[in-house]
């Protein structure tokens, strides 16, 4: 497969990263994500497209944009843009944003690249994620392929929600999910009618998939499976919550999870994106991690802070 002709929406490319897999990691950020978490950080990552976000307290109104703008879209013309990004090229006060940009493996290998050292001194690699990942299978699993051969460890950093049937044997999804080293899964609302109502999606096939991954891992035929919850006051560190999550991992064979906390780190984006704003009210403090820590804790699982977790137990953890 020409590796140079795939291309795919990436919206960030982040280096020393400690949070998000083992040792010192780069994260790529893919555009595209099947959720719409109430919650979400990153509300950039959600449509697959590259996009233009607009900064309205930067703007000083020079008129530049709606000048060079061949489609009048600028000027407020409704689904007139062509994302031709001209008018962030030209605006002087950094008022237009763009999101995510269409990248080719070999450039974004030539991005990580200088990293390389220090992931492996380090024990780190790449952690694919975004968004939805899983989205651009194809890409993924190339530039998987292309950094494993290089001696890189490669994470990916999954919502769970994809067809169950994606897991077959022949699927891309599937090649790409199973040629990784580390799965990070998110587990969020254990509530089915809630996580519709706050995600925008199901979760019965986010657990499906959870428990088919996790099971193949325990017969030597997945990469392991490392389970995150975000911490969302008053929705996911409910103890019901937590205590739910914790048995279905506990049925499992898995005895350790990631606690993430959220913070509120979306809310200026949302309004760049013209989005509505997040019901979400407050962030997770220290107090609310220990006591969810304190009820997985109560319920036989292991839980730790992004960052710190004992990756070493992974491997005796399998049969
Ligand atoms: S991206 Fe291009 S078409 Fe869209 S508003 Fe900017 S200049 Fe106009
Ligand atoms: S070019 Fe930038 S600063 Fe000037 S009017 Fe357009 S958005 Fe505002």
């Amino acid at each position: 497969m020409g590796s140079d002709r795939l291309t795919a929406p990436v919206f960030s490319l982040q280096h020393f990263c400690l949070h998000d897999g083992p040792g010192i990691r780069s994260l790529v950020f893919f555009k595209g994500c099947p959720l719409r978490c109430a919650w979400c950080q990153n509300p950039e990552s959600w449509r697959p497209a590259p996009e233009i976000g607009f900064r309205e307290d930067r703007c000083i109104g020079c008129g530049a944009c709606i000048e060079v703008c061949p489609t009048g879209a600028a000027a407020g013309a409704d689904g007139a843009c062509t994302r031709c990004f001209a008018c962030v090229d030209r605006c002087p006060t950094g008022a237009r944003v763009r999101f995510g940009q269409d990248r080719e493996v070999s450039s974004l290998l030539a991005d990580l690249a200088p990293e390389f050292p220090l992931m492996a001194d380090s024990g780190g690699g790449v952690t694919l994620s975004g968004g939805e990942p899983v989205l651009h299978a194809a890409f993924a699993r190339v530039l998987t392929s292309a950094l494993q051969e290089r001696g890189v460890h490669v994470a990916l950093s999954t919502c769970g929600f994809f067809a169950e049937t994606d897991l077959g044997s022949q699927h891309p999804v599937a090649g790409l999910l199973l040629s990784v080293d580390l799965i990070l899964f998110d587990l969020k609302v254990w509530d089915p009618d809630q996580h519709v109502r706050l995600c925008k999606r199901e979760n019965r096939s986010i657990r499906e998939n959870f428990t088919r991954l996790q099971r193949a891992y325990l017969d030597r035929a997945a990469p392991p499976v490392w389970p995150r919850i975000p911490l969302v006051p008053g929705i996911t560190d409910t103890r019901e919550n937590l205590t739910q999550w914790a048995g279905f991992l506990r049925d499992r064979q898995c005895g350790h999870v990631t606690v993430v906390p959220y913070h509120d780190m979306g809310a200026n984006k949302r309004q760049w994106l013209g989005l509505d704003p997040s019901p979400i009210r407050g962030e997770m403090g220290d107090d609310g991690v220990n006591r969810a820590k304190s009820i997985l804790a109560q319920q036989g699982i292991v839980s730790f802070s992004p960052g710190e977790e004992a990756w070493e137990i992974i491997d005796p953890a399998r049969p």
